[in-house]
This record gives structure tokens, C-alpha cells and sequence, in this order.
């Protein structure tokens, strides 16, 4: 067992429930933090049977007085930042707000640690969507930053404090650069979250036609509760360091979907294309080199997509009323 304590901000998202749980069997403390009692939904942290087990804490990451007084609070050992608003999607009609949050809340939490007690180590949510149109794949951790929508440009800014403070403050400070990674947790807007559930409904006779927007475009996919494994190796490594965690490989979005549709046994006439739901700017292609996580952190995923898939699609079938609230 671990003396130890994380703060998780994001508790309530995809991540943040699955690096809980890990965090809680290795015996941590865990203090959560949301951005309100009062809407807060912890439908992931009842799904894996800890709610109970988790200390949650309202904290306004744009108030750093509100983090300074709970990092004196909790005396955290880890900070895991995983809040932002996620979706590339929303990040196109909420430019601005999706900015502010992603890019003010990481300066607070790092100035924060800066008063407060230097040795507190911090873990920043990278994504992928950085490197953008990138002009070579695999993409490495020395690939260019091509950011191509407001939640990319945030996160590309978050990033860069996140070595600024490294680099001239000698903070112990990680950035994860992390592909997409599903699960049954993830939210219902991202693709094959929103495959699942509408493809299930199709079957149950409940919905007459899924809608997408382009998908023909590609992504390299993996297993969320995998990519928490990693968060925690970068943070127990000697020296902190950016690492790219990924499956190494790219599928079309409408492979996807057609493999989820064969499975269940519906036709393809199901599924409907709308110029709605194009983006205005996409990147077409892109997958990830993670030798670098899986040498030097000893991180290890073999899952294949179709194998994540299937589990997905199972666990979607057998689904708990808890989750169906909404
Ligand atoms: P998620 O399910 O969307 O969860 C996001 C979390 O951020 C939620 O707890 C949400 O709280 C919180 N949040 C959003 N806006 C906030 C605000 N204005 N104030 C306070 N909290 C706010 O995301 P995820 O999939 O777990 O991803 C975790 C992190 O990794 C995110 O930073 C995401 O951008 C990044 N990332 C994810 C992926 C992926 O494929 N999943 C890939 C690369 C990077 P509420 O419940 O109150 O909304």
C-alpha cells in the first residue's frame, strides 16, 4: 500500500473515473475535483464502484486561490489534470471558452504548485490533436505542432506551460500526448461512443438511422482503461518527460461503424451522412509511434481495435440501468 494522495481534476469524465479506480487498488488517496456539487454527474466513478471511496471537492480551476487552499488541504503528492472541455466538435462553435478553460486553468494549477510545494508532481492531459496536419506519420514526440481547431490550439498552449514550468522551474511536470482512447465511460458526442449506443438502438427497433458526418477520415484508437496505466508509469519515472501513448495504428471511421453494424447483423442502409456533422477543418489521417512510452515506461498495450470493439460493444449490450438516467 502507498502513502500517497492525487488530486484528479475531471474525475467525472471518461479518464478520470478509470485513473480513480487504478489509483484507489494501488492503495493512493483520491481527492476528486468538480466543477460544481450541484451538476456534477459521478455516474463513472457508481459504474466502477467508487464513488464512495473517492474524496470529491468543488474547485473552480480559474479561481487558484480555491487550489491553493486545497493543495495546503490535501498535501497531494500526484496531480493529475484531466479537466477541459474535450471535444473538437464543441471547440468549433465555443473557440473561446474552450481557450480560456484549457490554457488559464493550467497556468493556476502550475502557479499553484510554484507557492504551494514544488515537489507535488503534475500530470497534463496532451492530446494527439496537436500535431494536426502533420507532414509525416508515424507521429513521434518530436513531430511538428500543426494544431487545426480551437481545442487542438488550446491544448498546443496548455502543453507549452506545461514544459515552461518544467524547464524554468524544474517542476516534475508530464505531458501524456494521448490518441483517442474509448470506452464504455466515454461520452456520448465522440464517434464510436455514439456508434454503440445508436447501433444498439437500431437494433432494438428504438432509432431509424445513425447520423455521421465524414467518415472517411482515420484515427489511431485505443482502450481508456489501458491509457490510465500510462498517466501513472510517466509520473514514477526518474525524470518527468512527454510521452506519446497510442496504438500505433489508424482505421477509417467507416470501417468502424460497418464492423460494429455486421456484428449486431444491421444493414448498411441504417446509417446516413450529413454535411451537419462535418467539421470545418479536419486532419485526415494520423497514428502514433509510442515506442518511447513502451521502452522506457514499460507500458504495454497489445489490444487490437477489433478487439476493443467487441469488448465495447458487449459491455454496451449488457449495460446497467445506472447509466441510462440521461
Ligand atoms: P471527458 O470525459 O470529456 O471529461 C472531461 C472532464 O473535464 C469532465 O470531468 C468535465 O467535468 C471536466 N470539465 C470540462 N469542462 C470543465 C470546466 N469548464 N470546468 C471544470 N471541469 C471541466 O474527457 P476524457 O475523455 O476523460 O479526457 C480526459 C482529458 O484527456 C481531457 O483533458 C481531454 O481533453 C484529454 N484527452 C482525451 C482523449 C480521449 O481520447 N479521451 C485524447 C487526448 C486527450 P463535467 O463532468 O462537469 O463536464
Amino acid at each position: 500500500m502507498s502513502n500517497k494522495t492525487a488530486i484528479i481534476t475531471g474525475i467525472s469524465g471518461q479518464d478520470g473515473a478509470y485513473l480513480a479506480s487504478l489509483l484507489l487498488n494501488k492503495g493512493y488517496a483520491v481527492v476528486g475535483f468538480v466543477r460544481s456539487y450541484t451538476t456534477v454527474d459521478l455516474k463513472g466513478l457508481e459504474y466502477l464502484h467508487i464513488r464512495n471511496r473517492v474524496i470529491i471537492e468543488e474547485c473552480d480551476l480559474l479561481d487558484i486561490s480555491q487550489i491553493i487552499k486545497l493543495l495546503y488541504q490535501y498535501t497531494p503528492t500526484e496531480i493529475y489534470n484531466l479537466a477541459a472541455q474535450s471535444s473538437v466538435s464543441l471547440s468549433f462553435k465555443q473557440p473561446i471558452g474552450t481557450f480560456h478553460f484549457n490554457t488559464i486553468s493550467v497556468f493556476n494549477l502550475l502557479e499553484a504548485i510554484k507557492l504551494v510545494e514544488r515537489n507535488i508532481k503534475f500530470y497534463q492531459a496532451s492530446s494527439s490533436e496537436m500535431y494536426g496536419r502533420v507532414e509525416e506519420l508515424p507521429i513521434t514526440e518530436k513531430s511538428v505542432l500543426h494544431p487545426v481547431s480551437p481545442y487542438a490550439i488550446s491544448k498546443a498552449a496548455a502543453h507549452w506551460t506545461c514544459i515552461h514550468y518544467r524547464e524554468s522551474y524544474q517542476l516534475f511536470v508530464c505531458c501524456g500526448i494521448l490518441f483517442n482512447h474509448e470506452s464504455f465511460l466515454r461520452n456520448e458526442n465522440f464517434f464510436i461512443k455514439k456508434v454503440m449506443r445508436d447501433s444498439v438502438k437500431i437494433k432494438n427497433g428504438q432509432l431509424d438511422r445513425l447520423l455521421v458526418g465524414n467518415i472517411d477520415i482515420k484515427r489511431d484508437f485505443g482502450y481508456a482503461p489501458r491509457y490510465v496505466e500510462g498517466m501513472h508509469l510517466m509520473m514514477q519515472s526518474q525524470t518527468p518527460k512527454d510521452y506519446i501513448l497510442c496504438s500505433g495504428q489508424s482505421t477509417s471511421l467507416r470501417s468502424i461503424l460497418e464492423h460494429v453494424f455486421s456484428k449486431l447483423g444491421i444493414d448498411r442502409d441504417y446509417y446516413a451522412i450529413t454535411a451537419e456533422l462535418y467539421r470545418p477543418a479536419d486532419i485526415d489521417d494520423m497514428y502514433g509511434n509510442s515506442s518511447s512510452a513502451r521502452s522506457e515506461l514499460g507500458w504495454d498495450y497489445q489490444m487490437t481495435l477489433e478487439e476493443m470493439l467487441d469488448t465495447l460493444l458487449t459491455e454496451e449490450l449488457n449495460r446497467t440501468p445506472i447509466l441510462n438516467r440521461k
